[in-house]
């Protein structure tokens, strides 16, 4: 049973009908549904290839890109992803809802039954273990429930699963502004100094999304470097305060993606890791079921596997922040500090 149909439970749900498993997904919206996160890490690409999804992927024709520039409180530098023997690797600008849409309608396609819209309400139990849970489709039971519905974290709130903070409260907003994108190229640019950073991509012909992340307090307005273009329906806000629900494994479940742990996207391989926690969950719920691995080892090698990505990006970025600190921050002045640390 798996909540959730963002890439981390449509990954899961995918890689458990390839094992043989019965598998059931609950999704809450309609889609095509909104969802910020568009600029993919080219590690998706080998992810599509195994999800059987690649063509459908090249089909939609998103814009491809070799990396990024970066303004970190200093001058401008081109961050290339890298290159091997077939030639460079190239990053994917990813329409979200039309991403989603094909990994759902795959997961479909591989024998999944999607409930949709329909919303997972709470982990049924039996002593500790979950065994299903209530849904607006009444109740289901399954060996193994997977969480993954996103940075709101379900079955943290709902199974009393503590979720550990690691920085201070972080929101981020975000938007979309349509004009002639000429001035910015084709690839991302990330623009940080001693108050935060902003995030521009160039999404769709003639239009641009925005990310920005004010380290004291949220900004609602577009950056100023987009203020020629129009902005295109209104702000939203994210919560992207770093965090981790360290008990992300245990009695009969497993939680995926944002819903284990989130860190502010200035990394922005946020759905990467999601594909990527998704097919672990299922990949050794689907060697516990086959008897080849016991149940509290598989737990307790997706709890270190969650544990180790959260503990290296935190760090990663840390470490950045803290360079901003020594530099643009003294000239801030106190009120732009920023005190991030793992
Ligand atoms: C402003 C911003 C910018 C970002 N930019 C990037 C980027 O450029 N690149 C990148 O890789 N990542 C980015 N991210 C991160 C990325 O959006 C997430 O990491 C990714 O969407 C996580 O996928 P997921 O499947 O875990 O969760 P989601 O994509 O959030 O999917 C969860 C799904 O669960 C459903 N759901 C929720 N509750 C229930 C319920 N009770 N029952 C049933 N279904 C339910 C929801 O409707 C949703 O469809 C960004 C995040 C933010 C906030």
């Amino acid at each position: 049973m798996i909540a959730g149909g963002g890439p981390a439970g449509s990954a899961a749900a995918i890689w458990c009908a390839r094992h043989g498993l019965r598998t059931v997904l609950l999704e809450t919206q309609s889609f095509p549904r909104d969802r910020p996160g568009e600029s993919l890490h080219p590690g998706v690409e080998p992810l599509f290839r195994q999800l059987g999804v690649e063509r459908a992927e090249e089909a939609a024709g998103f814009p491809r890109y070799r990396g990024h520039w970066v303004s970190w409180g200093g001058p401008w530098r081109f961050e290339e992803f890298g290159s091997d023997s077939t030639g460079p690797w190239l990053g994917i600008q990813a329409w979200r809802a039309t991403l989603d849409s094909i990994l759902l309608e795959a997961a479909r396609g591989a024998g999944v039954e999607v409930l949709q819209p329909c919303r997972a309400l709470a982990p049924m139990r039996e002593g500790k273990r979950i065994v299903g849970v209530s849904s607006e489709a009444g109740e289901i039971r399954a060996r193994f429930t997977i969480d993954a519905t996103g940075s709101r974290h379900w079955l943290s709130r709902k199974a009393g699963l503590p979720t550990r903070r690691a920085s201070p409260r972080l929101i981020a907003t975000y938007g979309y502004c349509a004009g002639d994108p000429d001035v910015f190229g084709e690839e991302p640019v990330l623009e940080g100094n001693g108050t935060g950073w902003v995030w521009i991509a160039p999404v769709r012909p003639a239009l641009c999304a925005w990310t920005r992340l004010r380290f004291n307090h949220p900004d609602r307005h577009p950056p100023p470097s987009l203020r020629d273009m129009q902005p295109t329906g209104p702000t939203r806000g994210a919560d992207v305060t770093w965090r981790i629900v360290d008990a992300c494994a245990g009695d009969g479940y497993y939680v995926a993606g944002d819903a284990a742990s989130v860190i502010d996207p200035a990394s922005s391989h946020g759905v990467l890791k999601a594909l990527m926690s998704g097919i672990l969950a299922a990949d050794l719920i689907a060697r516990v079921h086959g008897g080849s691995l016991p149940e509290s080892a598989a737990g307790e090698a997706f709890r270190e596997w969650t544990a180790g990505w959260f503990r290296r990006d935190t760090k990663r970025l840390a470490e950045l922040y803290a360079q901003i600190d020594r530099t643009d921050l003294r000239r801030s002045g106190p009120g732009g500090r920023v005190r991030l640390r793992p």
